[in-house]
């Protein structure tokens, strides 16, 4: 049979344990509580996909999308994954507000076509690279920790560095973005706000770290999502680019965001959003002329993978920040990038994203 209609969609929870804590402004995850999704289609293929509901972000959690799986599984069976375009704009419009479980059923539903196509995704997506480079993340945490944490991401042989502040205390945060500059003076840094900062305190510690001469090449997030006003002010004397990420979940936040000149690059986090509102928004921010980043929730391999396919398969994604599978301390997968320091390659040949599962979900 040659049928690419959908006959089944399974989904349970994808419990995974961490190395370390993962603590950013708005919160601090212990372990991981994602939902893998499979679907089969009627000749056989299984597509898989990943959803990571982010509670602080979308307000997601693993029971919610669980939930909202069982409703858009009916919706599914017997549509056909060639009209996958068709599919992701009905699921937008029947679960609005879960983002991550819709993203979990269109990474499937895009496996489970280039399966079938024996294609691997990043063609699908435009075949441009097979190739990126990832920032390794430290969480939040006091300076021992952060500078020797810096110490051991430069021997792992990665040359930029992700910086998560806890936006209370400026000299604080300062005093830690300084010790990780000194244990790593050559790595380039990428600090991520999460919304902790008010204007006042974003200006004075974007004006103290170029003072110190720390090299910042990106600030990311500074501001609460709904601070559009200040962001576009604090764009206005910045020493460094500003990157959109909770104030990016859609495409009408990225036109926003490029009319009010307030971000120069912008986060596309394929959970926040789905994988069609991400393809429409990458496409507003190159029209716009801003610069694009790839990074994710905190994901195992199987969703950082399909996210490397997009932005290799795209190109021109000058930030990546595909690190979570770094923190996961095992996984039910095998396949998906593999990593050498901060150098990830995706498989050339392998059609779909080439994660498997160890055992399939009945
Ligand atoms: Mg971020």
């Amino acid at each position: 049979m040659t049928s690419t209609k959908i006959a089944s969609v399974r989904y349970q929870p994808l419990n995974l344990p961490l190395i370390e804590p993962f603590a950013i402004a708005t919160g601090t995850q212990y372990q991981v509580e994602n939902v893998v999704v499979q679907i089969t289609l009627e000749d056989g293929t299984i597509g898989l996909g990943e959803a990571a509901p982010f509670p602080a972000v979308s307000g997601e959690t693993q029971q919610s999308t669980l939930a909202v799986l069982g409703e858009l599984e009916k919706h599914l069976l017997q549509k056909d994954v060639k009209s996958w375009r068709t599919l992701a704009q009905e699921l937008k419009q029947l679960a609005p507000q879960a983002p991550s479980a819709r993203c979990g059923l269109e990474m499937a539903i895009l496996d489970a076509l280039c399966k079938h196509y024996q294609m691997p995704l990043y063609v699908f997506f435009g075949g441009v690279q097979t190739q990126l480079k990832t920032d390794l993340t430290i969480t939040a945490g006091d300076e021992a920790h952060a500078a020797a944490s810096a110490r051991s991401i430069v021997e792992r042989g990665f040359s930029i560095i992700k910086v998560k502040t806890e936006g209370v205390d400026v000299d604080y945060d300062l005093r830690r973005l300084q010790a990780i500059h000194n244990a790593a003076p050559g790595a380039k840094l990428i600090v991520d706000g999460n919304c902790g900062y008010d204007l006042v305190r974003a200006q004075d510690f974007v004006n103290r770290a170029a003072e110190a001469g720390i090299p910042v090449i990106l600030l990311e997030q500074p501001l609460p999502r709904e601070s559009w006003e200040d962001l576009a002010v604090l764009a206005t004397t910045c020493p460094f680019p500003i990157a959109a990420d909770e104030s990016a979940r859609s495409a009408a936040d990225v036109a926003r965001l490029a009319q009010n000149q307030s971000a120069s690059v912008v986060n596309i986090k394929l959970m926040k959003c789905g994988v069609l509102e991400a393809l429409q928004m990458t496409a507003l921010a190159q029209v716009y002329g801003l610069g694009l980043m790839i990074g994710g929730m905190v994901e195992s391999i199987l969703a950082m993978t399909f996210s490397a396919h997009f932005a290799a398969g795209i190109g021109g994604f000058d930030f990546i920040d595909l690190d979570t599978p770094l923190f996961i301390a095992e996984h039910p997968f095998t396949g998906g990038f593999r990593q050498q320091g901060e150098n990830l390659s995706l498989d050339p040949e392998t059609a779909g994203h080439s994660v498997t599962l160890a055992s399939l979900l009945s």
